[in-house]
């Protein structure tokens, strides 16, 4: 049973399920049996009450509780006709709880959010689940089927947010997704990896001066927490607008499975959950995390070919050598070094480099963890990270 007297459950249920919403007769929606594979450890049943918890309503469709149900929202048609959508899975647990969603693909090509939404819904349990969990694996479903991390007309849907059903296709996705997720969630942890050949240490993206997302960045147990400004038009800014707690994960690179940083994203959504009071899984004890508020991209002083001196997670000190860059002869062109001492969180995968080319990701760590409320102005010098 879940341990719900000694976690921080950050919202009562009665303000969770907002139901009554209008109904969109086009939506699809395939109820799926409740799992029941888990039991003795996880599963075990609760006191029974004589209240049944209510519906929980997405795009007109009635999730009962205990049960888990596929939900397209319908985003339009392909220039061929073929209709497109957005899809769903909502498990609608038997007993009361927040509301949690996980979002993954926003950028299409980001595709380890995938997986770990996959695994993780693979481990819950309806009837068991103290709340209700909304997935959105591909919410980029055009990126994500011709493996590109924007849309068709090459907007950046992270930057299209809060989004407008009047606006253009990536607007409408946005304000679709807001609608008829965020505007029904309390919490949501929006999955992401380094863009087209560069890779990211797992870490958790926040405003580590909220305290009940400090909670939950500590919990998760990625290996760093990074205090990242909420940037315009993204789902992170318009939901932290909207009154949820948010944050991003970030963990290996696009188009690829990393394995690696699918099991730290699996484990850190399980321990979030967990803590939340949704759940009660078996999941392993991180170490804590450690934390920063600067970081910095290295970039290439000359075009050549790099070879890097350090790979992610590698603790660097102030002239570390990063990489050097050679011509096709082996010739030294030149050498990125650390501006500071610190951890690499990412790096470039491009063998190939031109000058002024991000090279190596350089985040400075706090001397001491920070305290819940405790606020200073954050600093991010160069490039933030491209998520
Ligand atoms: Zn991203």
């Amino acid at each position: 049973m879940p341990k719900s007297s000694n976690n921080a459950n950050p919202r009562a249920a009665a303000d969770v399920p907002k139901t009554g919403t209008k109904s969109s007769a086009n939506t699809r929606a395939k109820t799926e049996p409740a799992k029941t594979k888990r039991s003795s450890a996880t599963g075990a049943s609760t006191p029974a009450t004589n209240r049944r918890r209510a519906p929980f309503t997405v795009a007109g469709h009635q999730v009962t509780a205990g049960r888990r149900m596929r939900i397209e929202l319908p985003i339009g048609n392909l220039m061929s006709g073929t209709p497109v959508a957005l899809p769903l899975i909502v498990v609608h647990g038997k007993h009361d709880g927040p509301v949690v969603w996980m979002s993954a693909a926003i950028h299409g090509d980001e595709i380890c959010g995938v997986e770990i939404i996959r695994q993780v819904l693979d481990q819950i349990n309806a009837p068991s689940l103290h709340g209700t969990i909304i997935a959105a694996p591909v919410v980029n479903v055009h990126g994500f089927n011709t493996n590109d991390r924007y849309l068709p007309d090459r907007r950046d849907l992270n930057r299209c947010f809060p989004g407008s059903s009047r606006g253009s296709l990536a607007s409408r996705i946005a304000s679709l997704f807001m609608t008829e997720v965020v505007s029904r969630s309390d919490i949501g942890i929006d999955l992401h990896t380094g863009s087209d050949l560069r890779t990211n240490l797992p870490q958790i993206r926040c405003d580590i001066d909220h305290a009940p997302t400090l909670a939950i960045a500590r919990v998760f147990g990625a290996p760093i927490v990074v205090d990242a400004r909420l940037r315009d038009g993204s789902l992170r800014q318009a939901a932290v607008e909207a009154g949820k707690v948010s944050l991003l994960f970030e963990g290996g690179e696009a188009s690829r499975f990393d394995p690696a940083a699918i099991a730290v994203g699996v484990a850190g959504v399980i321990r979030s959950l967990n803590h939340l009071g949704l759940t009660d899984l078996p999941v392993p004890v991180a170490d804590a995390p450690l934390f920063s508020r600067q970081t910095w991209w290295s970039r290439a002083s000359r075009s050549g070919i790099v070879h890097l001196d350090a790979r992610l997670g590698d603790q660097v000190t102030k002239g570390d050598r990063l990489a050097a860059i050679y011509d096709p002869f082996g010739k030294v062109l030149g050498e990125v070094k650390s501006k500071y001492d610190g951890v690499v969180l990412g790096h470039t995968q491009a063998p190939l480099v031109n000058r002024g080319d991000a090279i190596s990701h350089v985040a400075r760590i706090m001397a001491e963890p920070p305290t819940p409320g405790w606020a200073v102005p954050g600093s991010i010098d160069g490039e933030e990270a491209v998520s």
